[in-house]
């Protein structure tokens, strides 16, 4: 039977400490048109948020847009996925700040899901990739920072507020180095792709 790939078309936005990347994703998971923007990540929120405005600006110039009736965002977290706000650790511009309205408002309109990215992550892997077919899984990026989602009874398990799962900030080192978050010997000040070249690099 011949399926139309624009069917189920959704705008998909995945915002990082590094960098913003939005798609066009069909139905079936193909990523039909995509965006990128490298994230001014020590800049006001105002130039955060035009960044992520200019991906979406973008993916607006296809043709595809129109058939596109939600918008999905995974972000660095952590993220208030109740409140739909953002506070990511490396972005120190966006502390509570609505993320879901200003998405809802740039894209005309559209309907705006937001949960953190290690739990829309999880989401795909369970859907399509390394985790399909599990009913219960821990699924794991390392990234500019460290995160994970959890998929508990063959469901996906975001948790009140979108973050379950999110690793990133457990402690693993009493008395470790100072992390962007406050604390100290964090799993993500340990092992995120930054920090992992940084001690490479100390240690020769
Ligand atoms: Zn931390």
């Amino acid at each position: 039977m011949h399926t139309d790939l624009a069917t189920g078309l959704v705008v998909a936005l995945d915002i990082g400490g590094t960098k913003i990347a939005g798609a066009l994703v069909d139905g079936e998971g193909r990523v039909r048109v995509r965006s990128r923007r490298p994230t001014p990540a020590r800049e006001d929120a105002e130039t955060v948020m035009a960044a992520v405005e200019d991906v979406l600006g973008e993916l607006a110039a296809s043709p595809l847009w129109e058939a596109a009736d939600a918008v999905g965002i995974g972000s660095a977290g952590p993220v208030d996925a109740a409140r739909g706000t953002v506070s990511p650790v490396n972005v120190p511009g966006w502390r509570d700040y609505p993320l879901v309205e200003r998405v809802h408002r740039a894209a005309g309109g559209r309907p705006v899901t937001l949960v953190g990215d290690g739990v829309a992550m999880t989401a795909a892997e369970h859907w399509l990739g390394a985790a399909r077919g599990h009913d219960n899984a821990l699924c794991l990026v390392v990234s500019t920072g460290v995160g994970g989602g959890l998929v508990l009874g063959g469901r996906l398990h975001p948790g009140p507020t979108g973050n379950a799962g999110h690793i990133g900030h457990i402690v693993v080192e009493l008395d470790g180095e100072p992390c962007a978050c406050g604390g100290r010997g964090c799993v993500e000040r340990v092992a995120s792709g930054p920090h992992l070249a940084r001690r490479a690099l100390e240690n020769g």
